[in-house]
């Protein structure tokens, strides 16, 4: 019986909408064409507003991680000391990405499940005796689904240090509010496969008018991944140093028309309301959230976790059954926790549906009387919002 259609709640790749997937399948064209370029200057200065950037936005062919790697290899330089605060896997990666540029990485190190304070920044930074390049924090930390508070932590840097502040908002730029020059974040990076609703395989650079100094005196090592030559092209008639996912960025110029039809006010809005829904009816199911405390948690992803250590039997569960793909937990959490991603292309009903699948599971797993509850906490969420 064909109980269930397939559905995407990893955080990341999300859902693409329909509309996107038409935009992206036209006719290829040259990447020198003006038609081309046309829309290239569209998408970069339309994410402008998503990214709270006040340069038009770099688009490189990679994935993410691509973009992470641009950050640190454009203005760190070999030897540099560079602050990385780390809550996850993602923060993990930034290190890895700069000890492998051979640059001396001080970790600060945040209890996985809580977002990192200003006040633990601050102590950090005032204990550190060398003077730092760049301080390098995750917005949305994806492994855990703890929303780091980065504007805050962005106030500390430039109160404490001239150091350059740069943030990974690869799971949550397109669902939260940013403004660069007010969160004081020198460089922004994003993915295409996140809250931006499009296939893996773009990456976003946003920098402010300092990044793009420290760009030009950047280190010598760096060929695909020099944004100078990026910047350059969009100098000189927006076009790219190498030959662009064309199709994508045309996927990417009609999620930036729908952001703008919808309102970005009221795409963050959603999100929010996503996320208080799914947590409300987690809690009701008594399933312990990852993240306890409500203002550290991200409105685009959500992380369980079962008291049982069950957390891989529901995600198979929701799989088999329901044709429900959710994601599992990242190294220290392996085994320990689900998450349940609610960004991009996601609404309420999206988020009523993994619901009713958690609280068939539960009721099979617990024998308890669960159906309805966490459903109804949940659109009651979502009635005090609409
Ligand atoms: C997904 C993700 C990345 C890496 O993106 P890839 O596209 O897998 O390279 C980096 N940072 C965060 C916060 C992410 O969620």
């Amino acid at each position: 019986m064909l109980f269930c259609k397939e559905s995407l709640f990893t955080p990341g790749p999300t859902p693409v909408p329909d509309r996107v997937k038409q935009a992206m399948n036209q006719p290829m064209v040259a990447h020198r064409s003006e038609v081309f370029s046309n829309n290239l200057k569209q998408v970069a200065t339309r994410l402008m507003p998503v990214f709270g950037s006040k340069e038009p936005v770099i688009v490189i062919a990679g994935s993410g991680t691509s973009a992470l790697e641009s950050a640190v290899c454009n203005v760190v330089h070999e030897g540099d000391h560079v602050v990385v605060v780390v809550t996850g896997v993602f923060g993990e990666r930034f290190a890895s990405i700069c000890e492998s540029y051979g640059v001396n990485v001080h970790r600060l190190d945040i209890e996985w499940g809580t977002a990192c304070r200003p006040e633990q920044l601050e102590t950090f930074l005032k204990g550190l005796e060398h003077p730092v390049k760049a301080v390098f924090a995750t917005y949305c930390e994806t492994s855990t689904s703890v929303l780091n508070p980065v504007k805050d932590l962005g106030a500390v840097v430039k109160r404490l240090t001239d150091a350059l502040y740069i943030v990974d908002g690869v799971s949550c730029i397109g669902g939260v509010p940013v403004d660069m020059e007010e969160y004081q974040i020198d460089i922004l990076v994003s993915g295409s496969q996140k809250a931006l609703m499009l296939p893996p395989g773009l990456a976003f650079v946003a920098v402010n008018k300092r990044a793009k100094e420290e760009i030009k005196n950047g280190p010598k090592k760096r060929f695909y991944l020099d944004l100078n030559r990026y910047i350059q092209s969009y100098d000189e008639g927006t076009t790219t140093p190498f030959t662009p996912p064309v199709s994508m960025v045309y996927g990417a110029n009609e999620v930036c028309q729908m952001i703008e039809e919808e309102g970005f006010g009221n795409v963050i809005k959603r999100h929010e309301i996503l996320r208080d829904m799914t947590r409300a009816g987690v809690k009701a199911l008594g399933l312990p959230l990852l993240v306890e405390n409500d203002a550290d948690a991200s409105p685009t992803v959500t992380a369980v976790k079962p008291a049982d250590g069950k957390a891989n039997v529901i995600k198979k569960y929701l799989q088999e059954h329901f044709s429900m793909a959710i994601a599992s937990g990242q190294k220290q959490l392996k085994g320990k926790i689900f998450r349940i991603g609610h960004m991009g292309y996601s609404t309420p009903f999206d988020v009523l549906n993994v619901l009713t699948a958690l609280e068939m599971v539960v009721h099979e797993l617990e024998g308890r009387d669960t159906f309805g509850i966490a459903v109804k906490k949940a659109e009651e969420v979502w009635k005090a919002h609409v």
